[in-house]
C-alpha cells in the first residue's frame, strides 16, 4: 500500500495522493496503483474491450449459443443480444467508481454490429471517459435442436385413435395443443430437448411424433384424462447409437371411447335414449324419456351396445302446447308442425313456452336445457 513520503517507482517523483481513498481489498488492487498520477493515468484503461465479438445464433429459433450450448432467449432482433454479449464482454477497470455506460448500436451490414460503447467513471478523485468501438459479427447457424426437428427425429409417436368411429375435430385439435402445451411447459424450465416433430393426419386419426418418451407419455395421460379412453405403449428397438447404446421408440397408442359427453345415444334396454354426461370410467348419462340417471355396467364400461341417435346440438327449439300428465307432454313435431304427445322427463320445466327437442329414429324427445338438469360428474 502507498504511504505518504513514498516515492513513484516509475518516476522518481514524491507522491502525495491520499491512499485511503483508494478501494481496499487486497483482490481488486491493480499492480499499477503504486505509481504516481501522472504515471498512472499514462497507462490507465478504463475499459478493456476484445477485438471483436462472434454470436452464434440459430436462424431457425433464436437461440444463440453462449458458453458450449444453446440457450432460448426469443430474440427476434439481434441488436439486443449484441447488447447483452457486448456488456459480458467488456471489462471495467478495478480501480474505477460511479461507472456508469452506454451502449449505441450501428448495424454495419446484415451480420455486423458495430457496438459504440461510451464508459464514465471516477478513478483517482478524477472523472474519466472512454469510447470503445467493438465489432460484433453474429453468424447464423441451425441449432442442435433445430437440426434435428428438420432431420425429423423423434422418439416417441401419440396414435390419437377412437373406438369404432374416427376422432373428432375437436378430439384431435386438442391432442395437438396438449402436445404444445407439455412442450411449452418443458421448454419453460429451459429444457431444450423438448419439441414436437411433426403432427400429421392418418388414416383412422392423428400421429403425433416428439422429441422424447417423456413427452409421447404426458400427452397420451393427459388425453385419456380429459376425454376417457385408454392408451398403450409399446416399444422397438430402432438403432443403437454412436456410443452402442441401444435407441427405443416407443409408441403410445390412444383409443378415445366410442361415445364422447354430448351425444345422445339408445342402450337398446327399452328404456329409451340416453344423453352422454361423462365417459371416465363407465359411461354415465340422462335419459331423455325420464330424466333419471344412467350408468353402464362394469364390463361394458365407457362401450356400452348402442345406436347413436344424434348430437346434444341437433336439438332444436319447439313450442311446449300442454302437459299431459306426469308422463308425457305435447308438443309442435319441428319438422311437421303436428302436435305430438312424447314422455316428460323430470328436468322439464312446464312453465316454459317452448323447449329443446331431439328428432330421431327413436323418436322425439325433450333435452335437458342448458345446464340445469343436475349433474352426476
Ligand atoms: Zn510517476
Ligand atoms: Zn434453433
Amino acid at each position: 500500500m502507498t504511504r505518504s513520503g513514498a516515492f513513484c517507482p516509475r518516476c522518481g517523483d514524491p507522491i502525495e495522493s491520499d491512499p485511503g481513498e483508494r478501494p481496499d481489498h487486497p483482490e481488486a488492487r491493480d499492480p499499477d496503483s503504486v505509481l504516481c498520477d501522472a504515471c498512472y493515468f499514462e497507462e490507465f484503461d478504463l475499459v478493456d474491450a476484445p477485438d471483436r465479438i462472434e454470436v452464434r445464433v440459430c436462424s431457425q429459433c433464436g437461440a444463440v449459443h453462449r458458453g458450449n450450448r444453446w440457450v432460448d432467449v426469443g430474440a427476434e432482433d439481434y441488436t439486443d443480444v449484441a447488447v447483452d454479449v457486448t456488456s459480458e464482454a467488456l471489462g471495467v477497470h478495478v480501480e474505477a467508481t460511479d461507472v456508469s455506460w452506454q451502449v449505441a448500436p450501428e448495424q454495419v451490414d446484415r451480420n455486423t454490429i458495430r457496438m459504440h460503447a461510451t464508459f464514465t467513471g471516477v478513478v483517482r478523485e478524477t472523472a474519466v471517459t472512454e469510447e470503445v468501438v467493438v465489432p460484433v459479427k453474429i453468424a447464423r447457424e441451425t441449432c442442435q435442436r433445430c437440426g434435428r426437428i428438420a432431420g425429423g427425429s423423434f422418439a416417441s409417436v401419440v396414435q390419437v385413435r377412437a373406438v369404432d368411429r374416427m376422432p373428432t375435430d375437436e378430439e384431435e385439435e386438442r391432442a395437438e395443443a396438449i402436445a404444445r402445451e407439455i412442450v411449452a411447459e418443458m421448454e419453460a424450465t429451459g429444457d431444450r430437448e423438448a419439441f414436437v416433430t411433426d403432427v400429421g393426419s392418418v388414416d383412422g386419426g392423428l400421429n403425433i411424433k416428439v422429441s422424447t418418451t417423456k413427452i409421447g407419455q404426458k400427452i397420451a395421460q393427459r388425453l385419456v384424462s380429459e376425454f376417457g379412453g385408454s392408451f398403450s405403449d409399446s416399444e422397438r428397438l430402432i438403432t443403437e447409437d454412436e456410443d452402442g447404446e441401444e435407441v427405443y421408440r416407443v409408441t403410445y397408442a390412444v383409443r378415445l371411447p366410442p361415445f364422447s359427453p354430448g351425444e345422445v345415444i339408445d342402450p337398446d334396454d327399452g328404456e329409451g335414449p340416453v344423453l352422454v354426461r361423462s365417459v371416465q370410467g363407465n359411461l354415465k348419462g340422462t335419459r331423455l324419456t325420464t330424466g333419471a340417471a344412467y350408468e353402464a355396467s362394469f364390463e361394458d364400461g365407457d362401450a356400452p351396445d348402442a345406436r347413436r341417435l344424434g348430437d346434444r346440438e341437433d336439438g332444436v327449439e319447439t313450442t311446449l302446447v300442454a302437459i299431459e300428465d306426469e308422463h308425457a307432454i305435447q308438443v309442435l313435431d319441428p319438422e311437421t308442425y303436428e302436435t305430438k304427445s312424447i314422455p316428460r322427463p323430470n328436468y322439464l320445466d312446464a312453465d316454459v313456452d317452448s323447449v329443446p327437442v331431439l328428432k330421431s329414429r327413436a323418436g322425439l324427445h325433450v333435452l335437458p336445457s342448458g345446464g340445469d338438469e343436475g349433474d352426476d360428474e
